[in-house]
């Protein structure tokens, strides 16, 4: 999903209604504390942030997510077109930025690469190997047969790496509002996955000659206590 935070409708209906066309979700918000609000509870892709937003400037904003570890990419608008609000937004965590006036093509592109950008093509770590365009997973360049599911699920915690990611977080990214999404379901793909992956690394293990590889699933995904999993990138 995109996040639109522009108070001015002359600028935030069209963009919204180009994004839409070019087969985006659009959140608009028209202040900065419900910017911050909505990149904190939504699943948002890309933040395109007014540096002018009532409430709380888009300078401000950024600052705060990225003091809260918001890794979100993030396109600054602005109708100042000095270089010292460039330099100030680049500083303040933004990755682009466009200034107003601005042509709708243009604007359109900076927002595709941000997120080409944010979504790497492969993700690697601990020996597991994930080509997201060829949705190809090796374990020690041993191949696993994962289901949807199975792979959304490895890749939400792939792409965070050492890091825990909760429960909630997971069961946001991997399952849609549609699908019944319970704790229950969680664990039983999480063990699916780890038995996969345990087997790839073993007959990894076997074919290369070398002893070990993985019985324990929970060597690679690791159960953290109350909060989530993390994947264990060694
Ligand atoms: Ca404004």
């Amino acid at each position: 999903m995109v996040l639109l935070a522009e108070d001015d409708p002359a600028i935030a209906d069209p963009l919204s209604r180009a994004l839409q066309r070019e087969g985006y979700d659009v959140r608009v918000v028209g202040d900065g504390p419900a910017a911050l609000d909505a990149t904190a509870s939504d699943r948002v892709d890309l933040l395109v942030l007014d540096l002018g937003l009532p409430g709380m400037d888009g300078l401000e904003v950024c600052r705060r997510l990225r003091a809260s570890g918001t890794e979100v990419p993030v396109l600054m608008l602005t109708a100042r077109t000095d270089e010292v609000d460039f330099v100030v937004g680049l500083d303040a965590g933004a990755d682009d930025y466009v200034a107003k006036p601005f042509r709708l093509a243009e604007l359109l592109a900076r927002i595709r690469a941000l997120l080409r950008r944010r979504a790497p093509e492969v993700l690697e770590a601990g020996g597991v190997r994930m080509d997201l365009g060829a949705r190809m997973v090796t374990v020690d360049l041993h191949e696993v047969q994962l289901a949807n599911k199975e792979f959304e699920l490895l890749r939400v915690l792939m792409s965070r790496a050492g890091q825990v990611v909760s429960r909630d977080e997971i069961l946001a990214e991997v399952w849609n509002d549609l699908e019944s999404k319970t704790s229950k379901t969680l664990d039983m793909h999480m063990s699916w996955l780890r038995r996969k992956l345990a087997i790839a690394a073993d007959e990894a293990a076997g074919r290369t000659g070398k002893p070990g590889g993985n019985g324990d699933g929970e060597r690679r995904i690791a159960t953290v206590r109350g909060v989530g999993f993390r994947f264990n990138a060694e």
